[in-house]
C-alpha cells in the first residue's frame, strides 16, 4: 500500500476506534510539533488521562478540545486503573498523555498499557516527540545501536553500580538529568568513564534557546562551570570504545596500592595509574589520600 492510499484508509476508518488506549506524543518544547492526528484524537476520545489536569489543560485549551481530563501519575495510577479500564470495557476510547513526549518514556503510561493488553483491548501509540530520541539523532554519536538509561538512581549504592556499567558499555547511552543535578552527573561520568569519552548534551530541544554542547566530558564540563545549566538537558554519551575492557575501580586502586608499596611517590603512581586505566588521576589520588587519613 502506498502513503497515500494507506492515509486514505486510515481516514475511512475513522479514529478513535471504540474501545483502544491510544498513547500520544506530545511536543516537548515546540508547539508545531503537535501532528495533526495527535490532534485528532485529543479533541474526540471520550477521556484523556494526564499527569497534570492544570499543564495539560493549557494543551487542549489551545487546540480547543472539550474533552474530559482525569490525573493519572506515579501517586495515583494503581488506584487509577480499574476506572480507566472501565471506559475501555464500555467501548469508550482513551488517550493517554504525559506533561510533555512520548507517555512511557521515563513517564506514566507502561502499566495502563500493561494492563490493558491483559484485558485483550487495543493500543495504539500516536508517535510523537521524544527527547532520548531527538537528542540522539542529533548528536552526531553511533546511533544503529543504543541504551537508554533514563535518570540515574540517587541512591549511593545502586548509582555507582549504574555508573560502573554505563562505562564498560559500549553503545551509545542517554540519560535524563536535571539542570541542577547536571555537573554532578557529568563529574561521575568523568570518573567512571574517563575525561575524554565523548559526549554531546542537548539542552532545551525544539524550544527558542535550543543548543548542543560536546565533545568531551571534560569540555562539557567547563562549558557549564562557565555557563550555569538552565532548562532541561539530555545527555548523549558515547559508548566504551577502549581495545581492552576497563578494569574495576577495586583492580584500578589495587594497582595503584602496588605501586606505593613500591616506593613510588602518591602523585606519580596515580598519574601512572591514570594513564594505563583511564581512571581519573584526580579521583585515584583523592582516594589514596582517603587511605592515608584513616
Ligand atoms: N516522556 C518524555 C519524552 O519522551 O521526552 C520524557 C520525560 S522525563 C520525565 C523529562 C526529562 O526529559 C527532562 O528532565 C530532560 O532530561 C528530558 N527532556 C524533556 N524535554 C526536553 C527538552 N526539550 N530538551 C532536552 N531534554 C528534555
Amino acid at each position: 500500500m502506498d502513503l497515500i492510499e494507506d492515509h486514505q484508509h486510515q481516514q475511512e476508518r475513522s479514529e478513535p476506534y471504540p474501545g483502544t488506549l491510544y498513547i500520544v506524543g506530545t511536543p516537548i518544547g515546540n508547539l508545531g510539533d503537535l501532528s495533526p492526528r495527535a490532534k485528532h484524537i485529543l479533541k474526540t476520545a471520550s477521556l484523556i488521562a494526564c499527569e497534570d489536569t492544570r499543564r495539560s489543560g493549557q494543551l487542549l485549551k489551545l487546540i480547543k478540545s472539550k474533552v474530559p481530563l482525569l490525573s493519572y501519575h506515579k501517586h495515583n495510577y494503581k488506584s487509577r486503573q480499574s476506572q480507566l479500564l472501565d471506559i475501555l470495557e464500555s467501548s469508550g476510547s482513551l488517550a493517554l498523555i504525559s506533561d510533555a513526549g512520548l507517555p512511557g518514556i521515563n513517564d506514566p503510561g507502561q502499566e495502563l498499557v500493561h494492563a490493558a493488553r491483559c484485558n485483550s483491548h487495543e493500543v495504539i501509540c500516536i508517535p510523537g516527540p521524544c527527547a532520548a530520541t531527538t537528542a540522539l539523532v542529533i548528536s552526531g554519536l553511533p546511533s544503529e545501536r543504543f541504551c537508554f538509561e533514563g535518570f540515574l538512581p540517587k541512591k549511593q549504592s545502586l548509582r555507582k553500580k549504574r555508573l560502573e556499567e554505563i562505562s564498560q558499555e559500549k553503545r551509545t547511552t542517554i540519560i535524563y538529568e536535571s539542570p541542577h543535578q547536571l555537573i554532578k552527573l557529568l563529574e561521575d561520568l568523568s570518573i567512571s568513564c574517563g575525561k575524554e569519552r565523548p559526549i554531546q548534551i542537548a539542552r532545551e530541544l525544539t524550544k527558542r534557546y535550543e543548543e548542543s554542547i560536546g565533545k568531551t566530558i571534560d569540555e562539557v564540563i567547563k562549558y557549564f562551570i562557565k555557563n550555569k545549566p538552565k532548562g532541561e538537558f539530555t545527555i548523549v554519551l558515547g559508548g566504551n570504545n577502549n581495545k581492552k575492557d576497563r578494569i574495576s575501580e577495586l583492580e584500578a586502586l589495587n594497582k595503584l596500592n602496588i605501586l606505593i608499596n613500591k616506593g613510588e611517590k602518591s602523585n606519580i603512581a596515580a598519574r601512572k595509574v591514570a594513564e594505563e586505566t583511564g581512571y581519573e588521576k584526580k579521583w585515584l589520588y583523592s582516594k589514596l589520600h582517603k587511605r592515608l587519613d584513616k
